[in-house]
């Protein structure tokens, strides 16, 4: 298993072809605006090495036997489910944002079990593919981006209606060596501080979507493969200084970027899916399970950062034994708690697959999702209520230094006097930092947007049953024998 400093070192051999700000961005590990994305990812393959979290954040591989990095692993029972989600709190914890390593995760679990399926049902030979790409993924302890999300053009329109072709990602070439694939994929969370990119149809596929229903690896650093990275909220605070940033190691959120598939050979040993339009449905719905597993965990280990930063600004500001903000500390706790109930709830709800991988409850990890999506901006809320409005009016950290107001700033900033005026800024700052824009956009639509979790749960959910039950009881006897 890579340690931390070995993650960060293999980025430097990549030089993938990346853009920011109108410049071609040569070395992303020395670069402010990608750094601190890459400190978030590095604590996925630091905590596997931690004595306190090893067992939790590694596992023993079913194909080799060896002990790997949990993040490159194939749950194969309920307690593996479990310990996922444990893992990614404790992540969440450490770092305050994302750690983006998670996408790809679950792209290598669902595709797992659906090439699976397609050998057993249909003769192909993906899957044993699959099991190779898979264990050089586990023994070099890659970092895997899971490209789901195309840009979809008009949504009202299926992928080989649209207007421009390439709107989603698409084979323009099959050749006896392999296929070359052209389109781009949105919001990829980690893509540019990834070792591979692991692409899967981003929607349901029907005959005449042929040609989009794929699924392949590429490294980053493949020929026509250019990323665009997203900006974000005060991201030059990145590059201006310290303090203001909030959360100066880990960055705010994943670090987005476009991924364009500019003509891009993949040799036939890279691609897992090619075609068979009626796996993609299954696929995309196992991903979805599986990614909405985690939010109820990453979130509210991100969460705890939260509350704990909502209780020193109270406790520095004299509002700490107020009983309003100890109510509300309590629900906010309650429903970070609630969130985390639901990751875990949809583990120990499991099943087994015919691949033998096991899978969540998809209705309880959809129902959790939608429960994160809702409740981390009301938790948002009320640490911005009870911090008060510094942490929206607060001046740069440069005036610090400004020798004509630097101390009128320290001065006015104290609160309580025993209080440092310096840190309750820095905690201010990190408030800021996880209840502002971008934070928000990304756990409402992370692992797919709100509407999406609700159509899984008025699909899923029995209502004929419900009528029955209701109607039995209103038409029961008191005095009857118990039926
Ligand atoms: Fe992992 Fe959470 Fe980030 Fe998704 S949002 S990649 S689950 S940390
Ligand atoms: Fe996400």
């Amino acid at each position: 298993m890579k340690t931390a400093d070995e993650y960060v070192e293999s980025l430097r051999q990549l030089n993938p072809e990346v853009y920011f700000m109108g410049e071609r961005i040569k070395n992303v590990v020395d670069h402010p605006a990608f750094r601190p994305h890459i400190n978030s990812a590095s604590v996925t393959y630091k905590i596997a090495h931690m004595a306190e979290h090893r067992d939790i954040a590694t596992a023993t591989s079913h194909l080799t036997g060896e002990r790997i990095n949990r993040w490159t692993h194939i749950p194969q029972t309920q307690e593996d489910l479990v310990n996922k989600v444990k893992m990614l709190r404790i992540a969440g914890q450490i770092t305050g944002t994302c750690f983006q390593r998670c996408v790809g995760m679950d792209a290598l679990i669902s595709l797992y079990s659906i090439t699976h399926d397609m050998d057993r049902e249909l003769n192909t030979s993906y899957h044993e593919r699959f099991r190779q790409f898979l264990i050089r993924t586990q023994q070099e302890d890659l970092m895997t981006d899971g490209a789901m999300t195309d840009p979809k053009g008009d949504r009202s329109k299926r992928p080989s209606e649209q207007h421009d072709p390439d709107l989603f990602v698409r084979v323009v070439e099959r050749r006896p060596d392999g296929i070359v694939v052209r389109g781009a994929k949105m919001h990829q969370t980690g893509a540019t501080n990834s070792h591979q990119i692991l692409v899967l149809p981003g929607q349901s596929m029907t005959e005449s979507d042929r040609d989009y229903a794929i699924a392949f690896a590429t490294p980053v650093n493949a020929p026509g493969v250019i990323f665009v990275f997203g900006r974000q909220v005060n991201d030059s605070r990145k590059w201006e200084g310290r303090l203001d940033q909030g959360n100066p190691r880990y960055g705010s959120v994943g670090g987005e970027s476009l991924i364009i598939f500019d003509n891009v050979f993949v040799p036939w040993e890279q691609v897992f899916l090619c075609g068979e339009t009626e796996y993609t449905g299954t696929l995309v719905d196992r991903f979805a399970s599986y990614h909405r597993q985690n939010y109820g965990a990453c979130k509210s280990g991100n969460l705890d950062v939260l509350i704990g930063a909502a209780t020193s600004v109270a406790d520095m500001q004299g509002t700490l034994k107020a009983s309003h903000v100890k109510d509300k500390l309590g629900e906010m706790a309650h429903l970070a708690e609630t969130m985390y109930s639901g990751a875990l709830a949809c583990s120990f709800h499991s099943s087994t697959l015919e691949s033998g991988v096991a899978f969540v409850d998809p209705l309880l990890a959809s129902t959790s999702k939608l429960n994160t999506a809702r409740y981390y901006p009301e938790v948002t809320k009320l640490a911005q209520d009870i911090a008060g409005g510094f942490v929206a009016t607060m001046p740069g950290e440069q005036e610090l230094d400004n020798p004509r107001v630097g101390h009128f700033v320290k001065k006015y900033y104290q609160t309580k006097a025993n209080t440092d005026p310096v840190e309750r800024m820095r905690m201010g700052r990190l408030m800021e930092n996880m209840t502002g824009a971008t934070s928000m956009i990304e756990c409402m639509h992370g692992a797919g947007s709100p509407q999406a979790q609700k159509v899984v749960v008025q699909r899923t959910i029995n209502w004929q049953q419900k009528r029955e039950l209701a109607h039995k009881i209103i038409h029961a006897d008191p005095f009857a024998d118990d039926e």
